[in-house]
């Protein structure tokens, strides 16, 4: 079988040696190559976890480690030292929590409902407790049980998505009191405008953090996400949270500091010339004005390329952008390739230097967050090797 070769790249950078160690027949196999560098991801953890110091650096993991294969990606960060993995459902506090040693404490950022608690306490997952019932019970449990586990509590500082009310506080301190438990071991809230620097909302919810520090004075705190801990160096607290940051994007205010981890690559499936008048894709949305050479490639909105994705975005052929024509089918899009020469069967860059994954959710209208959590189950996830 033919391995992949340079000489067949025409991605206009150095291929990736994961999906240089690919036959051309297995990168065919699958409609997209994802090469997702781990070493980066744990630079990059390395960066923010110095950056949070003194405060501690978690790592949030949800949807699969966004998109990118959490069980592998936890591991890693566990041998750069971090010891508090978030996730969102407990499914995915589960399946960590089989690969993660003892001392590393599983997250459910969800909460869990009061009856789902026992499995919790057994799989030894930490529930965010969402709700002055989740903390009730959660408390009762560990009052039957006799052990310690620790009690984290969200409060509702101001995004009106899930934890305490500040309102609740003092029920919240009554309820420490009567049941004669110290305090909550951490209390988290969570930013609805750490992108936005100069929102007004951010000084707020930073504020409610602190009422919440002047009724529970020995808890430990969190309220950043990846933009947070950019935002004020007093707002790390006790405990970062970063997600997207692991995976290399960044703000204007804090970029150049981060590693990009993984790029995307597909296929082109057909080339073709038309002439002016041909229309093209679904709906018949675009029409050649001029004659053009249309090339086919292999994902669609199945494999989480939007259907809106409009130009400047397409793809890269040899460092050339070729932009999407019409609408993404469900398994393919076209693109505008008549300024180059391509041949079916060329690999090209989605995701990479060429064209990066700011731009393409900007060209559709959303962020990378959803950009990166929706790419698909169909492209190959391989991860570089160690050292290159
Ligand atoms: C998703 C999430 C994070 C991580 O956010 P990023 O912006 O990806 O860093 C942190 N905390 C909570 C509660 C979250 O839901």
């Amino acid at each position: 079988m033919r391995r992949y070769s340079a000489k067949s790249n025409t991605t206009n950078q150095p291929l990736p040696v994961a999906l240089l160690m690919m036959t051309s027949t297995e990168i065919q196999a699958a409609c997209g190559v994802m090469c997702i560098n781990r070493a980066a991801i744990v630079d990059n953890y390395r960066m923010l976890a110095r950056h949070a110091a003194p405060a501690q650096c978690g790592a949030v993991l949800k949807a699969n480690a966004y998109g990118l294969g959490a069980e592998t990606i936890a591991p890693a960060l566990y041998a750069a030292n971090c010891r508090i993995f978030f996730v969102a459902q407990l499914s995915e506090g589960v399946a960590l929590r089989k690969i993660l040693p003892t001392d590393a404490m599983v997250v459910v950022l969800n909460g869990v409902m009061p009856e789902a608690m026992v499995f919790c306490f057994a799989q030894q997952i930490t529930p965010l407790l969402n709700s002055i019932d989740q903390v009730m019970a959660w408390l009762t449990l560990l009052e039957t049980r006799q052990q310690r586990r620790a009690v984290m509590i969200q409060l509702d500082s101001g995004m009106s998505r899930l934890g305490v009310m500040s309102q609740q506080l003092m029920r919240l301190a009554a309820i420490f009191r009567e049941r004669n438990w110290p305090a909550p071991d951490y209390i988290i809230s969570h930013l609805a405008n750490a992108d936005r620097p100069d929102h007004a909302l951010n000084m707020v919810q930073h504020a409610r953090l602190q009422q919440a520090k002047a009724v529970f004075p020995s808890s430990r705190f969190s309220l950043a996400n990846s933009c947070g801990m950019f935002l004020h160096l007093g707002w790390r607290e006790d405990l970062c949270r970063p997600g997207i940051a692991l995976f290399g994007v960044t703000q204007p205010w804090f970029s150049r500091l981060l590693k990009p981890v993984f790029t995307l690559t597909l296929t082109i499936l057909r080339v073709q010339d038309v002439p002016a008048g041909t229309p093209v894709g679904y709906g018949s949305t675009v029409t050649a004005t001029r004659p053009l050479r249309i090339a086919t490639i292999s994902a669609g909105y199945a494999d989480g390329v939007p259907r809106n994705m409009r130009p400047p975005a397409g793809v890269c052929w040899r460092g050339v952008r070729l932009p999407v024509l019409g609408r993404v089918c469900m398994d393919s899009f076209m693109v505008d390739a008549s300024a180059v020469s391509p041949t079916a069967g060329d690999v090209v860059e989605f995701i990479g230097t060429g064209q990066t994954l700011e731009e393409v959710a900007a060209a559709c209208d959303t962020i990378p967050y959803e950009i990166m959590t929706r790419l698909g189950a169909r492209f190959q996830r391989i991860m570089q090797p160690a050292g290159v």
